[in-house]
Protein backbone atom coordinates (compact mmCIF):
# COMPACT_ATOMS: atom_id res chain seq x y z
CA UNK A 1 0.00 0.00 0.00
CA UNK A 2 1.40 3.34 -1.16
CA UNK A 3 1.74 5.86 2.12
CA UNK A 4 3.07 9.24 2.14
CA UNK A 5 6.50 9.31 4.45
CA UNK A 6 5.60 10.56 7.81
CA UNK A 7 8.38 12.88 7.88
CA UNK A 8 9.11 14.44 4.50
CA UNK A 9 5.74 13.68 2.50
CA UNK A 10 7.62 11.66 -0.39
CA UNK A 11 5.33 8.65 -1.48
CA UNK A 12 6.85 5.34 0.60
CA UNK A 13 5.89 1.91 -0.39
CA UNK A 14 5.97 0.39 2.87
CA UNK A 15 6.17 1.27 6.41
CA UNK A 16 8.70 -1.32 7.19
CA UNK A 17 11.65 0.30 4.57
CA UNK A 18 12.75 3.13 5.84
CA UNK A 19 12.09 6.71 3.49
CA UNK A 20 14.04 6.48 0.47
CA UNK A 21 14.75 10.17 0.30
CA UNK A 22 15.39 10.88 4.34
CA UNK A 23 15.80 7.90 5.37
CA UNK A 24 13.22 8.54 8.00
CA UNK A 25 11.51 5.33 9.60
CA UNK A 26 8.06 5.21 8.62
CA UNK A 27 6.95 4.48 12.42
CA UNK A 28 8.31 5.77 16.23
CA UNK A 29 9.19 2.43 17.72
CA UNK A 30 10.38 2.55 21.19
CA UNK A 31 13.28 0.43 20.08
CA UNK A 32 14.03 2.80 17.06
CA UNK A 33 17.58 5.22 17.32
CA UNK A 34 17.12 8.18 19.00
CA UNK A 35 20.28 9.94 16.70
CA UNK A 36 17.82 10.22 13.67
CA UNK A 37 15.22 12.17 15.59
CA UNK A 38 16.11 15.50 15.53
CA UNK A 39 14.24 17.99 17.35
CA UNK A 40 13.28 19.32 14.12
CA UNK A 41 12.75 16.36 12.68
CA UNK A 42 10.25 14.96 16.01
CA UNK A 43 8.29 18.13 15.41
CA UNK A 44 7.83 17.90 11.59
CA UNK A 45 6.37 14.18 12.61
CA UNK A 46 4.51 15.50 15.12
CA UNK A 47 2.51 18.29 12.49
CA UNK A 48 2.50 15.58 9.56
CA UNK A 49 0.56 12.89 12.25
CA UNK A 50 -1.80 15.36 13.72
CA UNK A 51 -2.96 16.99 10.57
CA UNK A 52 -3.34 14.12 9.09
CA UNK A 53 -7.60 12.72 9.63
CA UNK A 54 -7.33 9.21 8.26
CA UNK A 55 -4.24 7.35 10.51
CA UNK A 56 -4.42 3.98 10.26
CA UNK A 57 -3.02 2.09 14.20
CA UNK A 58 0.52 2.38 13.44
CA UNK A 59 0.37 6.25 12.83
CA UNK A 60 -1.44 6.40 16.15
CA UNK A 61 0.63 4.78 18.13
CA UNK A 62 3.78 6.79 16.41
CA UNK A 63 1.77 10.03 17.54
CA UNK A 64 1.46 8.72 21.13
CA UNK A 65 5.25 7.94 20.89
CA UNK A 66 5.71 11.44 20.30
CA UNK A 67 3.23 12.58 23.14
CA UNK A 68 5.00 10.42 25.82
CA UNK A 69 8.57 11.93 24.24
CA UNK A 70 6.79 15.39 24.85
CA UNK A 71 6.08 14.68 28.65
CA UNK A 72 2.55 14.70 27.29
CA UNK A 73 1.68 11.54 28.48
CA UNK A 74 -1.74 12.30 30.47
CA UNK A 75 -2.99 13.69 27.13
CA UNK A 76 -3.52 10.65 25.07
CA UNK A 77 -5.92 8.77 27.25
CA UNK A 78 -8.87 9.60 25.37
CA UNK A 79 -6.96 8.42 22.39
CA UNK A 80 -5.92 4.74 23.89
CA UNK A 81 -9.76 4.91 24.82
CA UNK A 82 -10.66 4.76 21.51
CA UNK A 83 -8.08 2.45 19.92
CA UNK A 84 -8.75 0.26 22.63
CA UNK A 85 -11.92 -0.23 21.27
CA UNK A 86 -10.96 -0.24 17.32
CA UNK A 87 -8.31 -3.09 17.98
CA UNK A 88 -8.71 -4.88 20.79
CA UNK A 89 -5.70 -7.55 20.21
CA UNK A 90 -3.16 -5.54 18.92
CA UNK A 91 0.20 -6.13 20.98
CA UNK A 92 1.70 -3.04 20.56
CA UNK A 93 -1.19 -0.86 21.50
CA UNK A 94 -1.22 -2.82 24.54
CA UNK A 95 2.03 -2.23 25.18
CA UNK A 96 2.47 1.60 24.89
CA UNK A 97 -0.81 1.59 27.04
CA UNK A 98 1.12 0.08 29.84
CA UNK A 99 4.49 1.91 28.96
CA UNK A 100 2.24 5.46 29.81
CA UNK A 101 1.20 3.89 33.13
CA UNK A 102 4.93 3.30 33.68
CA UNK A 103 5.64 6.88 33.07
CA UNK A 104 2.51 8.22 34.69
CA UNK A 105 3.41 6.80 37.76
CA UNK A 106 7.56 7.26 37.43
CA UNK A 107 9.84 4.38 37.39
CA UNK A 108 10.80 5.35 40.54
CA UNK A 109 7.83 6.21 42.58
CA UNK A 110 6.02 2.71 41.37
CA UNK A 111 5.31 0.05 43.81
CA UNK A 112 6.19 -3.58 43.51
CA UNK A 113 2.36 -4.60 42.31
CA UNK A 114 2.53 -1.76 39.94
CA UNK A 115 5.58 -3.08 38.38
CA UNK A 116 4.44 -6.48 38.62
CA UNK A 117 1.24 -5.36 37.07
CA UNK A 118 3.13 -3.73 33.95
CA UNK A 119 5.40 -6.21 33.16
CA UNK A 120 2.12 -9.10 33.13
CA UNK A 121 1.05 -6.70 30.20
CA UNK A 122 3.87 -6.77 28.70
CA UNK A 123 4.42 -10.10 28.49
CA UNK A 124 0.51 -10.50 27.72
CA UNK A 125 1.43 -7.88 25.14
CA UNK A 126 4.48 -10.15 23.79
CA UNK A 127 1.80 -12.83 23.29
CA UNK A 128 -0.06 -11.17 20.59
CA UNK A 129 2.78 -10.07 19.07
CA UNK A 130 6.15 -10.95 19.13
CA UNK A 131 7.62 -7.58 16.86
CA UNK A 132 7.65 -5.45 19.69
CA UNK A 133 10.04 -7.21 21.58
CA UNK A 134 12.64 -5.21 21.01
CA UNK A 135 10.66 -2.07 22.44
CA UNK A 136 9.61 -4.71 25.82
CA UNK A 137 12.98 -5.68 25.79
CA UNK A 138 14.29 -1.62 26.38
CA UNK A 139 11.47 -1.44 28.87
CA UNK A 140 12.28 -3.76 30.71
CA UNK A 141 15.88 -3.54 31.15
CA UNK A 142 14.58 0.33 32.45
CA UNK A 143 12.32 -0.97 35.03
CA UNK A 144 15.84 -3.47 35.83
CA UNK A 145 18.15 -1.29 36.26
CA UNK A 146 16.62 2.08 37.92
CA UNK A 147 13.64 0.11 39.67
CA UNK A 148 15.20 -3.10 40.94
CA UNK A 149 18.79 -2.82 41.08
CA UNK A 150 18.64 1.04 42.06
CA UNK A 151 16.23 0.54 44.94
CA UNK A 152 18.24 -2.94 45.89
CA UNK A 153 14.85 -5.53 45.37
CA UNK A 154 15.21 -8.60 44.45
CA UNK A 155 14.24 -9.16 40.97
CA UNK A 156 11.22 -11.92 40.96
CA UNK A 157 12.05 -14.72 38.82
CA UNK A 158 9.25 -14.05 36.61
CA UNK A 159 10.61 -10.73 35.41
CA UNK A 160 13.58 -12.64 35.02
CA UNK A 161 12.20 -15.46 32.67
CA UNK A 162 10.33 -12.69 30.33
CA UNK A 163 14.09 -10.90 29.39
CA UNK A 164 15.88 -14.63 29.41
CA UNK A 165 13.34 -14.98 26.30
CA UNK A 166 14.34 -12.24 25.05
CA UNK A 167 18.16 -12.73 25.45
CA UNK A 168 19.01 -12.55 21.72
CA UNK A 169 17.06 -9.73 20.59
CA UNK A 170 19.49 -6.54 19.90
CA UNK A 171 18.65 -3.24 21.06
CA UNK A 172 20.32 0.24 20.41
CA UNK A 173 22.20 1.98 22.54
CA UNK A 174 20.43 5.68 22.23
CA UNK A 175 16.93 4.19 21.43
CA UNK A 176 14.11 5.86 21.89
CA UNK A 177 12.85 4.18 25.15
CA UNK A 178 15.68 5.30 27.17
CA UNK A 179 14.80 9.08 25.79
CA UNK A 180 11.51 8.48 27.33
CA UNK A 181 12.39 7.89 30.80
CA UNK A 182 15.50 9.77 30.53
CA UNK A 183 14.59 11.89 34.07
CA UNK A 184 12.84 9.67 36.07
ZN1 LIG B 1 10.89 10.85 3.85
Amino acid sequence: MSKKCINCGASTSTKENECEYCGSPQYLSLAHKSSFFSDEIKDTIFQNLQNEDKNDLDDKLSLIVLYLLYDLESEVENLFNELSIKYPKSGRLLFMKAVKDLKLTGVDNASPSEIKNITSKFNLALSFDDEIAAEVKAVLLIIQQRYYEYNSINIPEKFIAIINNLINIEIPEDCLAFEIFKDI
